[in-house]
């Protein structure tokens, strides 16, 4: 492995003590077309020399570091040194990177996966028959993603060699009918209780039991109390196509078939991060995939988990995600994300950092199988915490943005798929007046519309309500659009109101 820093010739004092690290300054300087670069190129065994390199390199704009086709700019790279600075400062740099934590197994604080239940090595692998084949290939290649994904590869500090070492020392297969310090993990597949894996027994080598002695078993979804599936089908979005296909393979494709994503032997993505105006579908969006995978959805508005109490809000958090991996396969749909976790750098006064860790280290700890699949919304992605924007969190960023003229029809299909019309409404030519709203405005006046049509017909008496004429003479005119266009419009002040009001009657019906 090796790194190239690269950065433009500058006026720093530090200029020449970070050539000097590098140690072949003549050679590193380039006349390229908009000035003189430097292009310092340093080993693997190298490595603490670029690091004393980069404290001072890290501050100067033109920055980058390429390692093996990733080009890290001067702002990652001012994350990226925090940890290997705090363990080369350490009294002892090895304490400092096992954390001070017994449970850890491999030497870097990075690593998750480790002895305890939840990120454990021996969650990796199969059971064969009775006997469980631990999956090294897979726990080095979780290791390496997890380092690259920090980019904790680079540390100065990280020997693979100890990491190896480990691996190796690892069982490659656990008997629990022969190990007593071994146990069978049962799991829920199709409403019954059947082992997928092992776990440790507790420390006194007795099988993890409960007070009545049996042992100790996953919770039962709960199915008809807690469990919500919304009814929401994929034919009641409109517009939106390219984006929920790729929504379908990210959150639906694992939840409804894990067994694709095992047979790859890859990860599914754990959370999908959907952005855009307020009202363009993205909330109906994780409500009709729930539907399809038959999925609990759990919607968490980012404000209402706030506490004033502390510790709290964190507690609500771990809540949310325990009930969801008791109803599993489940979504979490975390809206208006921005103002749970909002981001460090924007001088954003309310940033709770607790609350972020906790969210992190709870999405950090969503199991592989892909039973669990995080959807944040926000209007602004910049807005939340660029540690959640991380490979292995939102994993993808999709833009549901305003919905175009092809789309506005469908949605106003939709809207008024049961609404009775008259003759003279033409959905085709309602669709240039529409141009700039949402499909939440698109919905409100096609509601508005419906509203207008039964005003007119609405007598208020002294002690009734009438309605005149028959049911079956009621229908939605084009001149009922037309007000509640018009009503529209006066709601809204913003330069989406524009809306250019013609005549919108039609002597054909071409609904
Ligand atoms: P917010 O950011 O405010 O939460 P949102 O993007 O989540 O907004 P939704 O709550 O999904 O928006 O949309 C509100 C309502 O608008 C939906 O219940 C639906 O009636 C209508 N709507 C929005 N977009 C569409 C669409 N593409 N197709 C059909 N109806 C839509």
């Amino acid at each position: 492995m090796e790194a190239v820093l690269r950065f433009a010739h500058n006026n720093s004092v530090y200029l020449e003590r970070v050539l000097a690290l590098a140690g072949q300054a003549a050679a590193a300087r380039h006349d390229e077309p908009n000035g003189i670069y430097y292009r310092l190129t340093f080993p693997r065994e190298r490595f603490s020399d670029l690091f004393a390199a980069l404290e001072y390199a890290k501050n100067w704009e033109s920055t980058t570091l390429e390692v093996e086709g990733r080009v890290l700019n001067a702002r990652q790279l001012r994350e990226v040194v925090a940890c290997p600075r705090a363990g080369l400062k350490a009294e002892d740099p090895r304490a400092y990177c096992r954390g001070g934590w017994p449970g850890r197994l491999f030497p870097c604080r990075a690593i998750r996966v480790d002895e305890s239940d939840e990120h454990g090595w021996f969650r990796f692998g199969r059971l064969e028959g009775e006997v469980f084949i631990v999956d090294k290939e897979k726990i080095a290649r979780t290791i390496r993603l997890q380092l690259a994904e920090g980019h904790y590869d680079l540390c100065p500090l990280l020997r693979p060699e100890e990491i190896e070492s480990v691996l190796s020392e690892l069982p490659a297969t656990i008997d629990p009918r022969r190990d007593p310090g071994w146990d069978y993990r049962h799991d829920w597949v199709k409403g019954r209780l059947v082992p997928v894996g092992v776990q440790k027994t507790t420390a006194t080598g007795a099988k993890a039991k409960n007070a009545e002695g049996t042992p100790r078993l996953p919770a039962q979804p709960r199915e008809g109390r807690r469990r919500y599936v919304p009814e929401v089908t994929y034919a009641e979005i409109g517009g939106l196509k390219e984006q929920l296909n790729l929504i379908r393979e990210t959150v639906e494709l694992p939840l409804r078939h894990p067994e694709v994503f095992q047979h790859l032997g890859i990860t599914p993505n754990r959370g999908v991060l959907l952005w855009g105006p307020p009202g363009t579908g993205k909330t109906l969006i994780a409500k009709a995939v729930a539907n399809q995978c038959r999925a609990h959805l759990a919607i968490v508005r980012g404000p209402e988990v706030k506490s004033k109490w502390h510790g709290q809000s964190e507690s609500n958090l771990r809540e949310i995600f325990d009930e969801a991996r008791e109803n599993a396969p489940a979504i979490i749909l975390f809206d208006e994300i921005d103002a749970l976790v909002p981001n460090r750098d924007t001088l954003n006064h309310d940033v709770n950092v607790s609350i972020v860790s906790q969210l992190l280290t709870l999405m950090d700890g969503i199991e592989e199988r892909g039973q669990v699949v995080i959807i944040g919304t926000t209007n602004r992605p910049e807005a939340i915490d660029p540690a959640f924007r991380r490979p292995g969190r939102f994993d993808l960023e999709i833009e549901i943005g305003l919905p175009d003229d092809a789309a506005l029809r469908e949605i106003l299909a939709i809207h008024t798929a049961r609404m009775p019309l008259a003759e003279d409404v033409c959905l085709d030519r309602l669709v240039p007046h529409l141009r700039g709203l949402t499909g939440a405005d698109v919905a409100a006046l096609c509601k508005e519309a419906a509203l207008v049509c039964l005003r007119e017909r609405l007598r208020f008496e002294r002690d009734d309500l009438v309605l005149q004429g028959t049911l079956e003479e009621m229908k939605v005119s084009a001149l009922h659009f037309e007000r509640a266009l018009q009503t529209l419009q006066a709601r809204r002040e913003g330069p989406a109101a524009n809306l250019r009001l013609r005549s919108l009657k039609s002597t054909t019906n071409r609904r």
